[in-house]
């Protein structure tokens, strides 16, 4: 802020002029009501700053009216913002309030200025912090999009003058700017504060290579002068024989996007600079739809220039997200150099360069939502789902900033807007999450596809739905959007809840039955059997079904904790399974274990000495331990378990350690789930691959065929990892299969 010297005579007079210069760059400000209440804000902003200095030693009131300016005149914006701007920093440096601002300019005036206010120290803490306070920037935008276009004025002000500031501080804040104002920018639309905020960070940055290229293009200024002046002749030509009024310029490129180019395309300077575009602005004849004036303006430049023809972009009949209109072609100019051609109207060109700001020009305030409203409800969306941390959220905005987007149709033909990368899951939960949650598969061109399919540009996608579907945890996998994320967040909560209320319901009925009350000693009694450590886990477990009514029965009744057993022995009996039977051999009246040596897991499937968790299904090969319950039996988790590190930490001294024998006939549980498109003969060839390994006897099979798209849920016995993989692998041979997983239970 600089010394306290009042302002000098000189100064005084520079500043007053400053008031005209205003009111001249805003058209939105010329009437006699806006001049006074801007004149009210200027005086108001002159007399609190009158003391401050910028650390370049200039007078601080040079930089609310800087922004002020950049506000109206860059960015387009109206009489409130202009005052805003100028006082933006008033409440945050000086001894006045927001009250005040409210008592002088009306309540509206005041909000954007808190907003502002409140987000002024935005990135001074450390990054989660950060995360935070940018979410809470970006929740502004929910009261007034202007919050932002002014911070980001702010912002390009502090940039265009950040020669004063120490070193240090010029990196971080050409840093921030970098990573996220500029593409915020970008989002908003506003193309010209974007690149300059790209170049002035860059010039911080990297301010060697910056010069370099800057020299480079200086250089060859001339040569590119002439080549356009060359290529843009017969246009002009002929855009006067056709009466259309226009203007055509060269595109400089920005020394930032040249430079990523290199980097991109790893190519020198030379084979980039001479890239050439020029732009064809007109002012459309009132008869004709923009659209049309466009296509013919095409026409005449491709009439004398041959086009490339996969280089045509039409943002005429479909706008970029940001709201970016324009015509954009490739053509073969003099010398065999590829020239692009950008064609616009009045009205597109000012979108272009000012963003969101000219859509309000263009719309008026009342009409029907744009692409870039779209964007904001969308953002706001992301911002009040409570469930997403305020980092996910950063990570998910900034991939919905950065990334490309492709555009897909519904069957009746709706356009649809998605990320680059997006799946078939992606857009059901765009559509809605109910049919996210039920999505099976789709067609996509009237072809079939899985789920996990990648979208492209242009794809037509009719999403399959069945009844019968549940949402997967996999599927966190899948998507790439925000919004169908949290749809499976939310959804994946909400199926825990009603685990708890049935199994809750359960457990109180059965209790009931058998006269109980719900008090301490039967929660210990039940949670000492089954290494639960919350009350909510119970009733998960009995809302699943993996703890049975009558498993409660028995447990509650149970007088008291019999003794441990202290051996165990090993049984080897060779036994084999039967499709659809379940075995289970003899049970040994007495069983000892032996903790201190390890449980040797045979093929034996009696419940009532080992029994295989649910919760992870753990097969032989997989590393396992072993929790011995109240009733002498022992459950085997997978040590990677998270249940099992629980009981670890619980129930330590009911540990057993446990290996699997290697013994050929042993054969255990396992899941798979097939999914695929279905033709004919499908499941034969499934069922086929599994009887030929020798290894693996199926238990239990079911298909799902819906629309094409099949699921198969089969429970085999098999013997180890190996066999597994060795199945897994050879199903995914078959023709039609599109993914075979092993499903773990896991909560
Ligand atoms: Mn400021």
């Amino acid at each position: 802020m600089g010394s306290n010297k009042v302002l000098s005579e000189a100064e005084i007079q520079e500043i007053e002029k400053q008031y005209d210069e205003i009111i001249r760059v805003c058209p939105r400000c010329q009437s006699d009501e806006n001049k006074a209440l801007i004149r009210k804000a200027f005086d108001l902003a002159c007399e609190a700053h009158k003391e401050m200095r910028r650390k370049s030693g200039e007078p601080y009131i040079w930089h609310p009216i800087e922004v002020a300016k950049i506000v109206a005149e860059e960015i387009g914006l109206g009489t409130k913002s202009v005052i805003c701007a100028l006082l933006h920093d008033v409440v945050e440096d000086t001894d006045y309030t927001i009250e005040d601002m409210e008592q002088q300019f009306g309540p509206k005036i005041a909000s954007i200025i808190d907003g502002l206010t409140k987000i002024s120290h935005v990135f001074d803490k450390e990054s989660s912090l950060q995360a935070e306070n940018f979410r809470k920037m970006l929740l502004t935008l929910s009261d007034d999009v202007r919050v932002i276009l002014i911070k980001l004025a702010d912002r390009l002000h502090n940039m265009r003058t950040l020669e004063s500031m120490p070193a240090y501080k010029q990196i971080k804040i050409a840093g921030e700017t970098l990573f996220l104002y500029a593409p915020l920018a970008h989002r908003l639309g506003l193309y010209t504060v974007k690149t300059e905020l790209e170049d002035l960070s860059f010039k911080y940055e990297q301010e060697a290579v910056y010069n370099d290229i800057l020299q480079k293009l200086k250089e060859t200024e001339n040569k590119r002068v002439e080549y356009i002046n060359k290529f843009s002749q017969p246009i002009i030509d002929k855009l006067n024989e056709a009466n259309i009024d226009y203007t055509i310029t060269g595109r400089p490129k920005s020394v930032y996007s040249i430079w990523k180019k290199m980097q991109n395309k790893n190519v020198p300077f030379e084979e980039v600079y001479d890239i050439f575009a020029i732009r064809v602005v007109f002012n459309p004849i009132n008869s004709n739809p923009e659209k049309t004036q466009c296509w013919m303006i095409y026409s005449l430049v491709t009439d004398i220039f041959s086009p490339k023809p996969d280089r045509l972009r039409d943002w005429v009949s479909t706008p970029k997200a940001n709201g970016y209109e324009a015509l954009h072609t490739t053509v073969m100019g003099p010398e065999g150099k590829w020239v692009e051609v950008q064609i616009r109207s009045k009205r597109m060109d000012e979108i272009a360069e000012k963003g969101y700001a000219a859509h309000w020009k263009y719309k008026g305030d009342g009409a029907d939502e744009g692409e870039l409203d779209k964007w904001i409800k969308k953002i706001r969306e992301l911002l009040t789902n409570k469930e997403s941390s305020a980092l996910e959220f950063l990570d998910e905005f900034k991939m919905n900033l950065f990334s490309s987007e492709i555009y897909v149709f519904t069957p009746k033909g709706q356009i649809k807007r998605l990320p680059k990368g997006a799946t078939i899951l992606d857009f059901a939960f765009d559509i809605h999450s109910a049919i996210g949650n039920r999505a099976v598969g789709a067609k996509v061109n009237h072809k079939l596809v899985g789920l996990s399919y990648q979208l492209q540009s242009g794809d037509q996608v009719e999403i399959i739905t069945s009844e019968k579907q549940t949402p997967q945890k996999e599927w966190l996998n899948i998507v790439t959007t925000a919004k169908a994320k949290s749809a499976l967040k939310t959804s994946f909560k909400a199926e825990r809840r009603e685990s708890i209320e049935k199994g809750q319901m359960i457990f109180i009925d059965k209790l009931a039955e058998l006269n109980r009350k719900p008090a301490a000693p039967i929660y210990r009694k039940l949670f000492g059997a089954y290494g639960i450590t919350t009350k909510s886990e119970l009733y998960i477990q009995i809302g699943m079904g993996t703890i049975t009514a009558d498993d409660i029965k028995k447990i509650v009744l149970k007088r008291s904790q019999s003794k441990f057993v202290r051996y165990w022995q090993l049984r080897v009996s060779k036994t084999t399974f039967r499709f659809g039977k379940r075995i289970s051999p003899k049970k040994d009246a007495e069983q000892k274990i032996n903790k201190k040596i390890p449980l040797i897991l045979a093929e034996n499937i009696n419940e009532d000495q080992y029994i295989i968790a649910k919760c992870c299904s753990p097969i032989p090969g997989d590393d396992v331990m072993g929790y011995i319950t109240p009733n002498n039996s022992v459950i085997v988790h997978k040590k990677t378990c998270p249940k099992a590190i629980e009981i670890m930490a619980n129930y330590g001294d009911k540990i057993v350690t446990a290996e699997w024998t290697k013994h050929k006939l042993m054969a255990s549980l396992a899941r798979i789930q097939l999914k695929g498109i279905d033709r004919m003969g499908l499941v034969n060839n499934v069922t086929k691959v599994i009887s030929e390994e020798l290894a693996v006897n199926m238990r239990a099979v079911s298909f799902e065929s819906n629309d094409g798209i099949f699921f198969g849920f089969i429970e085999l016995y098999i013997h180890d990892t190996d066999d597994l993989n060795n199945l897994i692998k050879n199903l995914k041979k078959i023709k039609g299969v599109d993914s075979v997983v092993r499903i773990e239970m896991n909560d």
